[in-house]
C-alpha cells in the first residue's frame, strides 16, 4: 500500500492587487494559517532595511537579471515602477511536484505570464472598496512622496480596468470579510480533482489514507 496516489499536487496561487489594498496583510494571514511557501522573486530593486537577501528576494543587478532572463530562467518577469521583477521556474515547478503550496505576490502582467506557463494556478485580485479608500489609505501609509502616491492611484485604475481574466475578486472592505473570501477561496482551489487526479481510484482501491488536502 502507498499514498503516492492520491498525493496532491501543489497549488500555485497568485494574489495580486493595486498598492495600498491591504495584499500583504491578507496574505501573511493566510500563511500563518496554512504552510503556504512563498515564491522568492529576483529584484533589480535595493534591498530595503529589514529584507533579507535570499528570503524576501534574490537581489541582482541588472546585468545579472537580463542574463538569467535570456537562458529562460523566469517563469515570468516584468518591469515594475522602473525595476525588474523575475519568479525562477525551476524552483518553482520543483515545491510544485513535492505537493506544495505556492503563493506569488506578483505584479498583473507577471501573473498574465504565470497563467501561460503554470496553467494549474489560481489567481485572486484584490479590490480597494473605491479609489477614494485606496487614496486615504496611500496616505495614511505615510511611506510614499505625493508624486508618487499619485502614479500608484493611476495604476490602480488600470489595473482594476484589466482585471475581469482573474478567477476570483476580493473587495478589502473589512479585513475580517476578506480574509475570509481568501481562505475560502484557497480551500476550494486546492481541493480541484486536477491536482489530485489518482483520488477515486486511491478509495476504490482502499488506498486513502485520510490525509487531508490542506493542513492548517
Ligand atoms: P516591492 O518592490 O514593493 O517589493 O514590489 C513591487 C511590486 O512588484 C509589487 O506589486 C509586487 O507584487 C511585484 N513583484 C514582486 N515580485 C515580482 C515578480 O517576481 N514578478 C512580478 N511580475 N512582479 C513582482
Amino acid at each position: 500500500m502507498t499514498n503516492e496516489p492520491i498525493r496532491r499536487r501543489g497549488l500555485p496561487l497568485v494574489v495580486c492587487a493595486p498598492s495600498g489594498t491591504g495584499k500583504t496583510t491578507l496574505i501573511r494571514k493566510l500563511r500563518q494559517e496554512f504552510p503556504l511557501n512563498f515564491s522568492v522573486s529576483c529584484t533589480t530593486r535595493p534591498p530595503r532595511q529589514g529584507e533579507t537577501a535570499g528570503q524576501d528576494y534574490i537581489f541582482l543587478d541588472r546585468a545579472e537579471f537580463l542574463k538569467k532572463k535570456r537562458t529562460g530562467y523566469f517563469a515570468e518577469w516584468a518591469e515594475v515602477h522602473g525595476n525588474f521583477y523575475g519568479t525562477p521556474l525551476q524552483p518553482v515547478q520543483e515545491r510544485l511536484n513535492r505537493g506544495e503550496d505556492m503563493l506569488f505576490d506578483i505584479d498583473v502582467q507577471g501573473a498574465a505570464q504565470l497563467a501561460l506557463s503554470l496553467p494549474e494556478a489560481r489567481f485572486v485580485f484584490i479590490l480597494p472598496p473605491s479609489l477614494e479608500v485606496l487614496a486615504q489609505r496611500l496616505h495614511s501609509r505615510g511611506t510614499d512622496s505625493e508624486e508618487a502616491i499619485k502614479v500608484r492611484l493611476v495604476n490602480a485604475k488600470v489595473e482594476i480596468g484589466t482585471c475581469h481574466w482573474f478567477d476570483a475578486w476580493i473587495v478589502n472592505n473589512d479585513l475580517e470579510q476578506a480574509y475570509a473570501e481568501l481562505r475560502a477561496f484557497y480551500l476550494a482551489a486546492a481541493l480541484r480533482p486536477s491536482l489530485r487526479p489518482g483520488l477515486p481510484r486511491a478509495v476504490l482501491e482502499g488506498e486513502y489514507h485520510g490525509r487531508a488536502c490542506c493542513r492548517s
